[in-house]
């Protein structure tokens, strides 16, 4: 496995492997959820390459970015492992030289749930992502549902600029109980992590409903309040019943809805997210 920070040195590395091509991009700090997302492009493609880059531009100005998670060495470890053929570490100072101004902005879908409680996090991710894109010159993007807001916010990128590539979704990985892995869970005490299974509960109980017939938004939306509600560790941000692609709520619920939220425990904030269907 090859490492590489430089544009221009990534560029000719990435010449030389064999196509298709398929990329992950990621922000380190790797767990099962990424790995997952590599193994889904070592199944489909001949070469792998795996960025690792806090971006910056997708953190607010109270938000994480300094205290956010990072282990190179374990990440590398673990790349080498899963077969991975190129890892780019590129510096912020790489990604936006002095002078930087020019940024993707998705317009709609950026607007609602994530995008109204975190202010510019989509224009830094859709930017950062144009970037990586233009770099790397995949064939294929792999993206986590975890982040289902972030997958609406890249398809739609991905259509309006023309971007030669595919995306895949790849599902959500999630610990015995529930919790969606997640880098920030490194930020959870054990009684927070326990808690933390409120997200995938209150997800749950709303599917229960759904399966069992309840076909209104409100319902669904106030069926995940409570279940937040009940837990003390816990208090919900937002609850949302919407459709997938566009994220506008809905009132009258149908298969492929997508279910979402943004949960506070303690001072870490989670998010999760499913998708609907009316099976068992
Ligand atoms: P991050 O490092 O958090 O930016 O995540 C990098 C990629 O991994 C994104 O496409 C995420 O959606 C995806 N990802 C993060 N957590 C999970 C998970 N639990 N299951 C599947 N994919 C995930």
């Amino acid at each position: 496995m090859q490492t590489v920070e430089e544009i221009t040195e990534l560029r000719q590395l990435r010449a030389q492997l064999a196509g298709p091509l398929g990329f992950v991009p990621t922000m380190g700090y790797l767990h099962a959820g990424h790995i997952s997302l590599v193994e889904l492009a070592k199944r489909d493609c001949a070469s792998v390459v795996v960025s690792i880059f806090v971006n910056p531009t997708q953190f607010g100005p109270s938000e994480d970015l300094a205290a956010y998670p990072r282990d190179i060495p374990a990440d590398l470890k673990l790349l080498a492992a899963a077969g991975v053929d190129l890892v780019w570490l590129p510096t912020p100072e790489i990604m936006y030289p002095p002078g930087f101004q020019t940024w993707v902005e998705v317009e709609q879908v950026s607007q609602p749930l994530e995008g109204a409680q975190r202010a510019g996090h989509f224009r830094g991710v859709s930017t950062v992502v144009a970037k990586l894109f233009n770099a790397v010159t995949p064939d294929k993007a792999y993206f986590g549902q975890k982040d289902a807001q972030q997958v609406a916010v890249i398809q739609q990128m991905v259509r309006d600029l023309n971007f030669p590539l595919e995306i895949v979704v790849g599902a959500t990985q999630r610990e015995a109980e529930g919790l969606a892995m997640s880098s920030r869970n490194s930020y959870l005490s054990a009684e927070q992590r326990q808690a933390a299974t409120v997200l995938y509960r209150a997800l749950n109980a709303a599917r229960e409903a759904y399966v069992a017939g309840e076909r209104s938004g409100n319902r669904l939306r106030a069926i995940m309040r409570e279940t937040i509600a009940a837990e003390p560790l816990a208090e919900a941000q937002y609850v949302s019943c919407a459709d997938r692609a566009s994220l506008e709520e809905l009132d009258e619920i149908t298969d492929g809805a997508l279910l979402s939220m943004a949960v506070y425990v303690g001072k870490t904030r989670l998010i999760d997210n499913l998708i609907l269907t009316s099976e068992k």
